[in-house]
């Protein structure tokens, strides 16, 4: 479970010289420590270098015995995923052993080292650089796909020629703190988070998908550690705070004794979340909430369903094309949604369209790289230039709501003529399904979110057009603030706090409040308790979260009231800057949760 109470135990006078600290940007609440794995995603670097005519029989032996070990890894990562995931999904992993065994493929590497007179990592590079760039030039989607494989398996074989881990967690043996320069949203998705004690990278900001994935799961992270991937060496172990947004290479005694009471400490608190997690969610004074759940695997679903949330307010559904790296097909996409509708038990699944792009980006979907990928071709505007993609996934969650409760929801809107285009397409999508004769709810809802400047300002003419609102900050902040959500440089411009923001969320909530739409918040101060009593105070009365922060959000709630929303409200919006309104809100939440902690232990 998440817990935000800060337990300070940062150091003042730190007099140990072994140990090192470091500051980055607190992403995923709690603490951990252990021995360090560094995760390499990114291509390894090739070292390049001439080779005597009199060594070159040594580099081919060097490449046939990393051939052979490639092969051994891949077997060793199929047996484990038939195992974990079954037959179907292992066998990728055939196409992968394929790749290794092709005689033109390790005859050209042979030749390339005899002709070139350089070292074989360079000239394995060389070789599957042109296989690779023949892939890419095919018309042939299933063979164009195939360098997918490719370029994974000569990353593997790179790594095995240097000697650095492969990049996937099926290896480790005992759980480790995750270090990496950077993590995308699949390689998240990729990883075994039993084995995952935290996660802390150079690079990334506070609402990067990676680190929403970490939060869901109730995984430490601190992002945004400059150095830190350079700084560690073999052996060293790390404790990362993810409340301070702090890392400490090879912790003193000292260190650990104070971050074992912030343990214990936070455990106590943890222990009186749950006691009270079965009460109803009100203020203090009875005052009603919806909470409602950010979840992405019916596993998920049926934790927040268990957990009493009023349904699912976000089911990001790229979730699921991240984790397979693909397309999914139609039916392969219906399976998945009928089994997140179901798990939700006859309460509403909010399904949103397929939100790539950003930092989302799939190996095989041909996205371009673009100059300002958050501005660019992204969400709703991927699909609807893209209507075989749009259509297919139309049908599968139209099939899937004939399964239960459904709401579509659309991202990135920032016009009325998005949500029209969309109608026309799930006209169309019905039409087909009439034909074939399969089922779906007719009246299934449509809402969008609101994430951006535009969508903001004409939200009265898109009530006009939608059932539903959700409002994504994660994005209305990076846009309204022109403050790229995954750019650790301007990280400290990123200010969910901002006035700006403030007002817009005022706007939405009243325009709704007056059009009777339902409104729903889904970004990640939605799962923030400090925020709480300031939403509540702007119009909101819907909060949709990671199920890790539901309780949390919960207990606070019932430690406040109206008086007390209002009060603090009208102090926020008096306030010129985010960090005096940041530290107001903190200061209100510190104040009534350790003063329900005292009042539990006396
Ligand atoms: C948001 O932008 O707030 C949101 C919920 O969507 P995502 O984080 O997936 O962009
Ligand atoms: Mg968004």
């Amino acid at each position: 479970m998440g817990i935000w109470l800060k337990f300070s135990a940062m150091i003042e006078d730190n007099n140990n010289t072994s140990e090192l600290m470091l500051f980055g940007i607190p992403a995923s609440p709690g603490i951990a420590h252990g021995p360090v794995f560094r995760f390499l995603h990114d291509e390894v670097k090739i070292a390049t270098y001439e080779v005597e005519e009199s060594d070159q029989a040594e580099e081919i032996k060097r490449f046939l015995e990393a051939l052979e070990m490639t092969k051994s890894e891949i077997r060793e990562i199929r047996e484990d995923v038939a195992k974990n995931l079954g037959e179907k999904e292992a066998g990728i992993f055939d196409a992968h052993m394929l790749v290794l065994e092709d005689r033109a493929l390790i005859e050209d590497v042979k030749k390339e080292i005899k002709e070139s007179g350089e070292n074989v990592e360079k000239c394995v590079h060389r070789v599957t650089g042109k296989y690779l760039s023949f892939f890419d030039q095919l018309e042939d989607k299933y063979l164009r796909e195939r360098a997918v494989d490719l370029r994974d398996i000569s990353r593997r074989l790179q790594r095995c020629l240097s000697g650095t881990t492969a990049s996937g967690t099926a290896f480790l043996d005992e759980p480790k703190v995750l270090v990496s320069e950077d993590l995308t949203p699949s390689d998240t998705a990729a990883l075994d988070r039993t084995k995952i004690l935290g996660i802390a990278t150079d690079l990334g900001g506070q609402t990067s998908h990676a680190v929403i994935m970490a939060r869901a799961s109730g995984v430490p992270a601190v992002v945004g550690l400059r150095g830190l991937t350079e700084k560690l060496r073999q052996g060293d172990e790390l404790l990362i705070d993810g409340f301070e947004g702090v890392a400490i290479i090879n912790p003193s005694e000292t260190t650990l004794f104070r971050y074992g009471k912030v343990d214990v400490q936070r455990r106590k608190l943890i222990n009186l979340v749950e006691q009270e997690s079965s009460l109803p969610s009100q203020t203090a004074d009875g005052k009603v909430l919806n909470l409602w759940a950010n979840a992405d695997t019916p596993e998920e679903v049926k934790k927040s369903i268990d957990l009493g949330c009023e349904g699912i307010g976000l089911y990001r559904t790229e979730s699921l094309f991240l984790r397979t790296n693909s397309l999914p097909s139609e039916n392969d996409q219906y399976e998945e949604y009928a089994k997140m509708v179901e798990a939700a038990s006859g309460k509403p699944l909010t399904i949103r369209t397929l939100d790539l792009g950003g930092d989302k980006l799939l190996d095989g979907l041909n996205q371009q790289r673009e100059a300002n990928p958050f501005m660019g071709f992204r969400a709703i505007r991927y699909c609807l230039s893209n209507p075989a993609v749009f259509l297919d996934q139309l049908r599968a969650i139209l099939r899937a709501s004939a399964h239960g409760n459904m709401r579509i929801m659309l991202p990135m809107i920032s016009g009325v003529g998005e949500v029209i285009r969309t109608k026309e397409f799930i006209a169309q999508a019905k039409r087909e399904l009439d034909s074939r004769g399969e089922k779906y709810d007719p009246e299934i809802p449509l809402g969008c979110m609101i994430e951006t400047p535009a969508a903001v300002a004409i939200c009265d003419l898109l009530a006009q057009e939608s059932d539903f609102f959700s409002v994504g900050t994660n994005d209305l902040v990076q846009y309204l603030l022109a403050v790229d959500r995954v750019n650790n440089e301007i990280a400290f411009l990123y200010e969910p706090h901002h006035p700006a923001v403030l007002r817009s969320l005022k706007q939405v909530a009243s325009v709704a409040g007056e059009k009777n739409l339902p409104v729903t918040l889904c970004g990640e101060i939605s799962g923030d308790p400090h925020f709480l009593p300031l939403l509540i105070g702007l119009g909101f009365d819907s909060f949709s979260a990671s199920p890790s922060m539901v309780l949390e959000m919960k207990f606070f709630a019932r430690r406040f009231n109206q008086l007390d929303v209002e009060k603090i409200t009208r102090e926020a919006e008096s306030k010129f800057r985010p960090s005096e309104i940041k530290e107001l809100i903190k200061n209100f939440y510190e104040d009534r949760v350790s003063e329900a902690s005292v009042s539990e232990t006396l």
